[in-house]
């Protein structure tokens, strides 16, 4: 970190959402977790913590407007939103700071714009105008658009998925930031774009996406002037313009070479498309895995049509009918969202025996099932998580029930969608994943991480809105490989940049 010259007065503030347009249930205000003012700063997680972090270790003065934090899950309730964007620029009107951070996810969609982060971001900088700095930090998983880049300074993302690198990424926002207000930077980003989504395959450590990101890091390494290359995989569940795989490069002052870096990296997207699939097991193969390997167990058994991770409402059933009537033998935990279930079991209390329907009151197709178990645990469904993937978060899954049913599965019946990418989502309800077979987990990626040592990894093919599948939903705006038939498309490099370096660049590129 640079040293800096005067204590710099940094606004910070987090809104991150992951917005699913086909999750029938939308999120307002109560789905999110707010906090405000220095509350943000006992203990931030994720680019917040990084950026904060740095922040302070480089001597600047931190001004902390608020942290909300929605997870995943559908579309955001826009006048919850507009409170929001409106509480944000009135801070900004009174501190007057010297430079914005934030920690943003990237694929923020309400009930009127999908590109929420686009829309806060042109209204930040009409405030501010064009010489106040503006960093961002992202989810890689974020929809970049045209606005987002127009509008900032910096915008960069997390480079690994799962994503165990936010707080780098708060680091890498705050050390730019500051070289700009030193006068050691003149950010300059470069975009290209590709229309296609990833069906799959898109873990970074293996396969096509750990080829790109090798090739990003060895350009960055030949130009010393690249500061930062962000690879994003595109949101599938949004529907926008322009939805596609996006690099950005920014490099301190124009770079001669970012552009064809940047088409070349998106290229390579185009042309390794075939190589970005899964292979996910059936719901049969899964159970028969569990069933014939115990020296596997615990499994932890990803559910991937039904992801809370992905912005699914985890109203799934058909894993917990397929171990209560398939596989008497198992022992497992199943969590289920439903807020009608989840009220009768608390009311009932902790010994009653309940009898109740759970799960498809949001997903389209679902079936709900109907269990009799007894109530075991009751709490107000808040815990921290604590793996290398958003540990620090508070989620708050709201009034949670652990109904036994058969004296083998637990089912976790949750108010709001569960954060079951880490083990806390359990023991916090004290269930024992160590004395079961297998449980459920509504996540493709993170909980890989976060399980590590505890419970063997294992991808399952279930129905519902969390995963892609070709012609499953419909687009009206977007267009993209594989959905719809794209010839090959030419792929070429923009330039981004704010204020009075839009002359810079616009001069040095004459
Ligand atoms: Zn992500």
């Amino acid at each position: 970190m640079p040293e800096i010259s005067r204590p710099y007065r940094i606004l910070v503030a987090r809104f991150c959402h992951e917005s699913h347009r086909l999750n029938p249930r939308l999120t307002h205000e109560e789905l999110f977790v707010v906090e405000r003012g220095h509350d943000i700063l006992r203990s931030p997680a994720g680019v917040l913590k990084g950026l904060t972090e740095a922040l302070v270790a480089a001597g600047a003065r931190i001004e902390p407007v608020f942290s909300a934090n929605g997870g995943a899950g559908g579309l955001v309730d826009h006048d919850f939103y507009v409170r929001m964007r409106e509480e944000l620029l009135d801070e900004v009107r009174r501190i007057k700071p010297d430079a914005i951070g934030l920690d943003l996810h990237g694929a923020m969609g309400t009930t009127e714009t999908p590109d929420a982060e686009g829309d806060l971001l042109q209204a930040l900088r009409h405030v501010v105008g064009p010489n106040v700095p503006i960093g961002i930090g992202l989810d890689l998983h974020g929809h970049i658009t045209p606005r987002m880049l127009d509008n900032t300074d910096i915008c960069i993302a997390c480079k690994e998925n799962p994503h165990s690198d936010f707080v780098e990424c708060g680091h890498k926002v705050a050390e730019l930031l500051i070289k700009q207000l030193e006068g050691r930077l003149k950010p300059v980003t470069v975009s290209a774009w590709v229309p296609m989504i990833l069906p799959g395959a898109g873990e970074t450590a293996s396969g096509p996406l750990a080829e790109i990101h090798a090739k990003a890091r060895e350009y960055a390494a030949l130009h010393p002037s690249i500061k930062d290359i962000s690879i994003y995989n595109v949101f599938r569940f949004t529907d926008d313009n322009e939805i596609g795989q996006v690099i950005t490069i920014l490099s301190d002052g124009p770079d001669a070479d970012a552009p064809s870096v940047a088409v070349d990296l998106a290229t390579h997207f185009w042309v390794e498309r075939e190589r970005f699939k899964d292979d996910l097991l059936t719901v049969d193969e899964v159970f028969a895995l569990v069933d014939s390997s115990p020296d596997k167990r615990p499994f932890a058994i990803g559910d991937m049509g039904d992801r809370t991770a992905a912005g699914a409402p985890g109203d799934g059933t058909i894993l917990l009918s397929a171990a209560l009537d398939d596989y008497p033998g198992l022992r497992g935990a199943v969590p289920i969202t439903d807020p009608v279930a989840a009220a009768r079991a608390v009311e009932a209390g902790v010994g009653a025996t309940v009898t109740l329907s759970v799960g498809a009151g949001f997903t389209p197709g679902f079936m709900p099932r109907l269990i009799t178990g007894r109530v075991e645990h009751v709490s107000d469904g808040n815990f921290i998580l604590k793996g290398p993937v958003g540990g620090g978060d508070l989620c708050a899954m709201g009034p949670t029930a652990v109904l036994k049913v058969d004296d083998r599965i637990h089912v976790l019946v949750t108010t709001k969608p569960a954060d079951t990418i880490d083990p806390a989502a359990f023991t916090s309800q004290n269930v024992v994943i160590e004395d079961l077979d297998f449980i459920v987990v509504k996540s493709g990626f993170h909980f890989v991480l976060n399980f590590a040592g505890l419970a063997t990894p294992v991808l399952v093919n279930t129905p519902g809105v969390g995963y892609y599948r070709k012609n499953q939903f419909e687009y009206q705006k977007a267009r993209f490989w594989p959905e719809h038939d794209i010839s090959t498309p030419a792929i070429t490099a923009r330039q981004h940049s704010v204020g009075p370096l839009h002359k810079y660049v616009a001069s040095a590129l004459k």
